[in-house]
């Protein structure tokens, strides 16, 4: 298929090139990235790329969906037996889209939703000022205990009575520890308020048994396609029956036009793919590489919030290592170590240039890393921290990953047996 592209187009061709070549020889730590198996890039770049699709599988509203109706069917189908739902919307475009529609399912604009704050490891679309959630509804936000860094579910529960949210939003972008979805449940439900919970990050460990589910305890449970589940890009929505209607309808019409069928196509495989004990080793090694990171972080002295994580991604207190946090990711980008500069809970520095680093395993270990890689990138980031504005210990600690990226080279040709 990249001939093809080589000859038309050399100019694109070429950047593709060396993105992917970018993409092997550096070690990515952005905790909402992976790489593809080569069935899921296969079917994202196949022949459903050409479908129009508008509406849902046998109520479509234009010919031609013999298999349409048959890939999107499989797609719901896999969605509900990997997470126990009753019902599933694969159709989003995206994780925001997927959080949209979930709300208008739900709630009316002007309503008032409640989430976690950004700086606090929400997401934009939980409510967040810039974001389209702020406008068409009235947002509150909580947050997490400023020197533990924990989610304060007895806290949550005093706004909750107080501002009387009509949607109570659960999940994060940067939360580090175990979410009590029960809690949040109870919460909503003492003040009649839905509950959306929103997994796009741990979606894969869920789907693994290795992080509790939402799914019995929530209205509507959102999910992007392509972090930990590792599936392409795409959103998705997860609800009891008695929400499967308005979730639909918020989907198409409320907010879509014609389902990016070859999405959902590579979406039915990475379930597939999802379902499979060799998945579950994968998230397992996930959560193990993030806890020996972190422990090997902090041995270096870094202060990681919370003490620790209970799934893939950590936060960074980098006030110890007396380095800002925008300063880091971008000296570690030229060491080539990919990461993203966050903002750590009551982080005293401004948002565009924060005290904190965000960084998790998914990737690395879709690659095959392990623990002892662990301890070498934990050296590696302690080295550029300590070494800041050294450009020479910077460039060595670069030949140093790429030395370790050739022995762990990027898998696009993995596949996942198939269990069926
Ligand atoms: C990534 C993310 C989203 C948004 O996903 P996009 O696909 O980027 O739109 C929504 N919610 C949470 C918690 C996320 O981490």
């Amino acid at each position: 298929m990249l001939s093809a592209l080589e000859q038309y187009d050399p100019e694109i061709y070429e950047l593709l090139r060396q993105e992917k070549a970018l993409q092997s020889g550096t070690i990515r730590l952005i905790p909402s990235e992976n790489y593809v198996s080569k069935a899921v890039m296969t079917a994202t770049g196949s022949v459903m790329t050409n479908k129009y699709a508008e509406g849902y599988p046998g109520k479509r509203y234009y010919e031609g969906q013999q298999f349409t109706d048959l890939v999107e069917s499989l797609a719901i189908a896999r969605a509900k037996k990997v997470f126990k739902a009753d019902h599933a919307n694969v159709q989003p475009y995206s994780g925001s889209i997927a959080n949209m529609a979930a709300y208008l399912a739900l709630i009316q604009p002007g309503d008032t939703i409640m989430g976690l704050s950004l700086p606090n490891g929400g997401h934009l679309t939980h409510g967040w000022k810039v974001s389209a959630t702020s406008k068409f509804f009235n947002s509150v936000s909580y947050d997490v205990d400023p020197n533990t860094g924990l989610l304060d579910y007895d806290k949550i529960a005093d706004l909750a009575k107080k501002h009387k949210p009509k949607l109570l939003i659960s999940g994060a972008t940067a939360y580090s520890r175990t979410i009590d979805f029960a809690k949040f449940a109870e919460i909503a439900k003492s003040i009649g308020a839905f509950h959306v919970s929103d997994i796009a990050h741990i979606s894969g460990l869920v789907v693994a048994g290795l992080h509790p589910s939402p799914v019995p305890h929530a209205d509507v449970v959102s999910t992007t396609t392509h972090k930990t589940l590792r599936g392409p890009r795409g959103g998705m929505l997860l609800c009891k029956e008695e929400h499967q209607k308005n979730v639909d309808k918020a989907v198409f019409p409320g907010l879509q036009g014609g389902p990016h069928m070859h999405t959902i196509t590579a979406v039915a495989v990475a379930l597939a793919e999802a379902d499979t004990p060799e998945f579950v080793a994968y998230a397992k090694q996930i959560i193990k590489n993030a806890k020996r990171l972190a422990a090997k972080l902090m041995e270096h002295g870094f202060n990681i919030v919370t003490g620790g994580t209970d799934n893939h991604l950590m936060l960074i207190d980098l006030r110890t290592k007396n380095v800002p946090g925008k300063k880091l990711a971008k000296a570690l980008d030229r060491a080539r170590i990919v990461s993203n500069y966050n903002t750590i809970p009551n982080d005293p520095a401004p948002p565009f240039n924060p005290s904190g680093l965000r960084i998790g395993t998914p990737a690395i270990t879709t690659r095959g890393m392990k623990e002892d890689q662990m301890d070498l990138i934990a050296g590696f980031i302690n080295k550029v921290a300590e070494n800041i504005d050294n450009e020479s210990v910077i460039e060595k600690v670069g030949q140093e990953v790429l030395m370790l990226c050739s022995h762990f080279p990027v898998p696009d040709h993995f596949i996942i047996p198939n269990n069926k």
